[in-house]
């Protein structure tokens, strides 16, 4: 088992709780946050419920973006297939932890960010 790098710390509960993925995946969807839209299509395919809204549905008067729970990703690709702005790269699951928190600016799975890297964080373009 590789270890999560790009773990910061422990995922809040009501993701935690969620069920884990039994084997770690060949793949890792990795969501490229600047050209993330929030339109949520990747949300309707993935089949494990493993796609969270940051920052959240509370904060609607906020952009709306996605991130992926690197934890739970079986690395299926239907995110990747349908996602209408192609900001989806799969990746190797070791590339992907590593890649992971230079393509996140805000995370709700307390996975690392941009900032936690030493990158910029100035707010991701919109198309
Ligand atoms: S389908 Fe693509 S643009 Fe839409 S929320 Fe998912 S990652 Fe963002
Ligand atoms: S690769 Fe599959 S499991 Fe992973 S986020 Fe995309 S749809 Fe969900």
């Amino acid at each position: 088992m590789v270890e999560n790098t790009a773990r910061k710390g422990e995922r809040p509960p009501t993701i935690a709780k969620k069920p884990p993925r039994k084997r770690e995946p060949n793949l890792l969807a990795v969501i490229d946050q600047k050209g993330c839209t929030g339109c949520e299509a990747c949300i309707i395919f993935c089949p494990v419920d493993c796609i969270e809204i940051v920052p959240g549905v509370s904060f609607a008067q906020f952009q709306q973006l996605v991130e992926v729970d690197i934890e739970r990703c079986i690395g299926c690709a239907l995110c990747a297939k349908h996602c209408p702005w192609d900001t989806i790269p799969m990746l190797s699951y070791v590339e992907g932890i590593k890649k992971a928190p230079e393509l996140t600016f805000r995370s709700v799975c307390n996975q690392k960010t941009r900032q936690d890297v030493g990158l910029s964080t100035d707010s991701p373009a919109r198309p």
